[in-house]
């Protein structure tokens, strides 16, 4: 019992501490990835076409 506990206990602690890190993954790749842009305004890729 001890042993499923210890093991139920490491696998909760990997889901979690996974999960941190791709949550903050995330969120550091949405931010890099859509500046604000300076000619418009709007976040979008650094590159679009303005019409
Ligand atoms: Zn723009």
């Amino acid at each position: 019992m001890t042993v499923v506990t210890a093991l139920l206990a490491f696998a909760v602690g990997a889901a979690v501490g996974l999960a941190v890190l791709a949550a903050g993954e995330l969120r550091w790749e949405a931010r890099t990835r859509l500046p604000r842009c300076t000619t418009c305004g709007e976040q979008h890729p650094r590159h679009a076409a303005h019409r």
